[in-house]
């Protein structure tokens, strides 16, 4: 290698996607952050795509998890593989990284941070960053961060909604649930038990949320067909759902997250108060696509509230903005301890 390419990378290890930017390239991977491994071997088959077409269809030999299923790294060995043979995919020949910038979520403890660093290190990294998700969602969606100016960003991803006022390069608050799509999908399974005495599997779940899901009554109110297995009988059966009942069952958690969201409100210092309440709130993460969130939260609040453009990619962006200029961003970085 001449010097001329560079394979530093910025990593989202998201609990539902992991998305890898590469230097001078852009987002050059992006996959379910899913596992499918041999129980006996614990060796991994499949990881991605590839494994996400598996869940729920498995044998009893392999299994397909979400290593980091929980916000954080709930599975260290698994996550670790997961992260190398993303990274062995998008590199199958080059040298191991040289610097990896990495984002985590804000309220992450000392030892979770330690152990994000020693996955990457474990990866091959010579140079570990770690930045807080919404500064990366932030910086993504081009937010001037550095400036004396309160913006507020909701990140609502599979496993956590966080939610942070950051102004001069720092957060100033932040709030962390862990309510956001995986309990959305998981409260539309539920559903199905209650009122339907039909079980679904979890992607259909999340089919059903992403097609017919809200959070607002909307104009159109369809219907939809949805097949599972019915649990008196056992075996396969057909119903049909409306919009409405979707509705009703993403109610909790839609709550808690427009909860907390307020919450984060009050505890804002009144001067970034007046700041967001001229700028807005910026909605990141897959669950800012739940349609009419957006105007649930500007009317639970009274609050300009946007959506940001590919919110899906935003902390990717951010993060990989940061990386191809690591010292114009130091500021915004996680200051690490040294042990
Ligand atoms: P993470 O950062 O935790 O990996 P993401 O930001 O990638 O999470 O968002 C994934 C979540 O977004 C999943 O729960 C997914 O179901 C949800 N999601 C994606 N698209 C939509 C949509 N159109 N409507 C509602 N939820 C969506
Ligand atoms: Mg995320």
């Amino acid at each position: 290698m001449l010097g001329f390419f560079s394979n530093d990378i910025a990593i989202d290890l998201g609990t539902a996607n992991t998305l890898i930017w590469m230097k001078g390239k852009g987002v050059v991977l992006n996959e379910p952050s899913i596992v499918a491994f041999d129980r006996t071997t614990k060796k991994i088959v499949a990881i991605g795509h590839e494994a996400q077409a598996m869940i729920g269809k498995t044998h009893r030999d392999i299994r397909t998890i979400r290593p980091l299923k929980d916000g954080v790294i709930a599975d260290f060995e698994i996550a670790e593989g997961m992260l190398r043979a993303f990274i062995r995919q998008i590199s199958p020949t080059w040298q191991p990284a040289r610097r990896i910038v990495v984002c985590v979520p804000s309220g992450i403890t000392e030892v979770e941070k330690r152990a994000v660093r020693d996955s990457a290190e474990h990866a091959g990294a010579k140079e570990v960053h770690l930045i807080a998700e919404p500064m990366a969602a932030a910086i993504g969606i081009g937010l001037d961060v550095e400036a004396p100016v309160g913006n507020m960003i909701i990140d609502i991803g599979g496993g956590t909604t966080e939610i942070a006022v950051i102004a001069l390069s720092g957060i100033v608050n932040d709030e962390s649930i862990r309510i956001a799509g995986d309990e959305m999908t998981n409260a539309i399974v539920q559903y199905f038990k209650k009122h339907h005495n039909i079980l679904i599997g979890e992607r259909t779940a999340e089919a059903i949320k992403h097609q017919v899901g809200s959070a607002m009554p909307l104009n159109e109110e369809i219907q939809v067909e949805v097949r599972g297995r019915d649990l008196v009988a056992g075996i396969p059966r057909m119903t049909t759902v409306t919009r409405a009942e979707i509705r009703d069952a993403l109610a909790e958690p839609i709550l808690a997250i427009v909860e907390a969201v307020k919450l984060s409100l009050e505890r804002t210092p009144p001067e970034l108060s007046a700041d967001i309440l001229e700028r807005g709130i910026m909605l990141t993460g897959g669950g800012g696509l739940l349609r009419g969130l957006d105007e649930r939260i500007r009317r639970e609040t009274s609050l300009p509230v946007f959506v940001a453009d590919d919110p899906l990619t935003a902390v990717a962006r951010g993060t990989g903005k940061v990386l191809e200029n690591l010292p114009l961003y130091s500021q915004v970085l996680i200051k690490s301890r040294r042990y």
